[in-house]
């Protein structure tokens, strides 16, 4: 009989590896997941060598979802994977793994309030949830939260829940993103289970719903959101909600879900002051179990700003380097190897130079086109198009890209780039050709 799964181990990674390479910062890549080594495919288990845990965890955090997506494009069929640390001098201790996993609540358990750092940026956001934390359905209800990406809603927002499952058991929490609710909710549509659906959602005690910017523009998405929200609040029972914008700048909100957004308590989060920074560090040194000296965090403090997921993965990445060449970590290293992963991720940094050079010519018009007034389809559309891929390969501001675009406003910014999104998701022709405009890109 024919070998269901004719590709070998080594062979099914390397694809893997070279289906996501363009998707994931080339360093990141580097330092992540060219290490890895596809070793085993046994049943329908592929089985990845790492060199540690440090790569177990980065590797499971942050590109799980995107290697399942590939793998099931490249096997055509369910195939899970696993990853082996080879090194086992690193052990994760049991408790650190049973913090990775999700609980029936949809809750990882590692988000707590205890490893949240309060700062200046954050403390009225954790105030707020500590207070809901305490009292479910009495302090604000609802409580929305909003702040740039990085900053901690997802970990706040399921301190919450980590807190009350612990405080009340029995309680029903429950956390999903609102691309989840989306998709339950199509599939509830689809397999006529809506009815099942609405009572699932409808029966929570607590109801925590992460990245609600997600409803844009969606009506019907709106709409179920609407009943679901006075379906809880009026019997009393809590919604939290996070978003990477305050209510009132979510496009295309209906008036009433917007105004109900506000009855509670809406509170932002801001990037972390230095010595925010720092404590950030040393509570993430700490829990990864290893030491580093305060010389180390306060230049990390210093070269990373603005965004703490950043920060996080700066020490993390430092830390995974040492391992692996088994060198002791000094501030002269440590600045070595951080110049190489940040200075090394500037070269390759895009411009919108480049973006405007590029969708031009592939859309026959000029750059000055696309920086100008005129408004008819012709060039309007190959603005929005641009301004898509300024937003998704640069970090600047919504306010620079509005700039580099003959002085548009963030919010015409954002407009555009959701447009383009929706598109994205409904047209496959279009779809290819960002793609293909995304690589050529990047091949200056
Ligand atoms: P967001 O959802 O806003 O994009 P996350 O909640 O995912 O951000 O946070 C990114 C990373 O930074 C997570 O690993 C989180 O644990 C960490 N983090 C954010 N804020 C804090 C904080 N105040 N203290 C400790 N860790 C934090
Ligand atoms: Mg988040």
């Amino acid at each position: 009989m024919e070998n269901i799964n004719p590709l070998s181990a080594e062979n099914t990674w390397k694809e893997v590896l070279s289906n996501i390479s363009g998707k994931i910062p080339t360093q990141s890549f580097k330092t992540w997941l060219e290490p890895a080594k596809g070793a085993s495919i046994k049943g329908n288990v592929l089985t990845v060598d790492v060199p540690n845990m440090f790569f177990v965890d980065w590797i499971e955090e942050h590109y799980r979802k995107i290697i399942e997506i590939a793998l099931l494009n490249i096997v055509g069929s369910e195939i899970s994977i696993k990853f082996n640390p080879i090194e086992r001098g690193i052990k994760p201790k049991k408790e650190k793994e049973r913090l990775y996993r999700i609980d029936s609540h949809n809750l990882q358990k590692r988000y707590t309030f205890k490893t949240f750092v309060v700062g200046s940026g954050n403390r009225f956001a954790h105030a707020a949830a500590l207070a809901v934390s305490k009292s479910p359905g009495q302090a604000y209800n609802p409580l929305f939260i909003y702040g740039a990406v990085g900053l901690g809603k997802t970990h706040l927002i399921q301190a919450i829940g980590n807190y009350v499952t612990e405080n009340t058991p029995g309680s029903k929490v429950y956390y999903t993103s609102c691309e989840k609710f989306l998709n339950e909710m199509v599939d509830a549509i689809q397999n006529s289970t809506m009815i099942q659906f609405k009572k699932r959602y409808r029966g929570k005690d607590i109801l925590l719903i992460d990245d609600l910017q997600f409803i844009e523009n969606k009506e019907g998405l709106q709409e179920e959101i609407f009943h679901t929200f006075n379906s809880l609040h009026d019997t009393g029972r809590q919604i939290i909600m996070t978003s990477d914008r305050p209510p009132i700048e979510i496009n295309g909100i209906e008036e009433r879900l917007l105004s109900r957004f506000q009855w509670g308590l809406v509170c932002d989060l801001k990037p972390p002051d230095f010595e925010t920074r720092i404590a950030i560090l040393k509570t993430k040194a700490e829990l990864a179990g290893a030491s580093v000296s305060n010389d180390i965090l306060i230049y990390i403090a210093q070269r990373i700003k603005s965004n703490i997921r950043e920060l996080e993965g700066a020490l993390v990445t430092l830390l995974a380097l040492t391992s692996l060449t088994d060198t002791k970590l000094t501030l002269d290293s440590s600045k070595q190897m951080l110049d190489d992963i940040l200075g090394r991720e500037k070269i390759t940094k895009i411009s919108i130079e480049r973006i405007q050079e590029v969708v031009s010519n592939h859309y026959v018009i000029t750059p000055q086109a696309l920086r100008g007034k005129r408004r008819t389809r012709s060039i309007s559309f190959p603005r929005q198009v641009a301004i898509y891929l300024s937003r998704e390969q640069t970090d600047l501001s919504l306010k620079a890209i509005g700039k580099a675009f003959g002085g548009r406003d963030h919010s015409t910014i954002l407009h555009d780039y959701d447009k383009i999104k929706s598109l994205i998701a409904k047209d496959d022709e279009l779809k290819i050709d960002i793609e293909q405009l995304s690589k050529k890109i990047k091949e200056c």
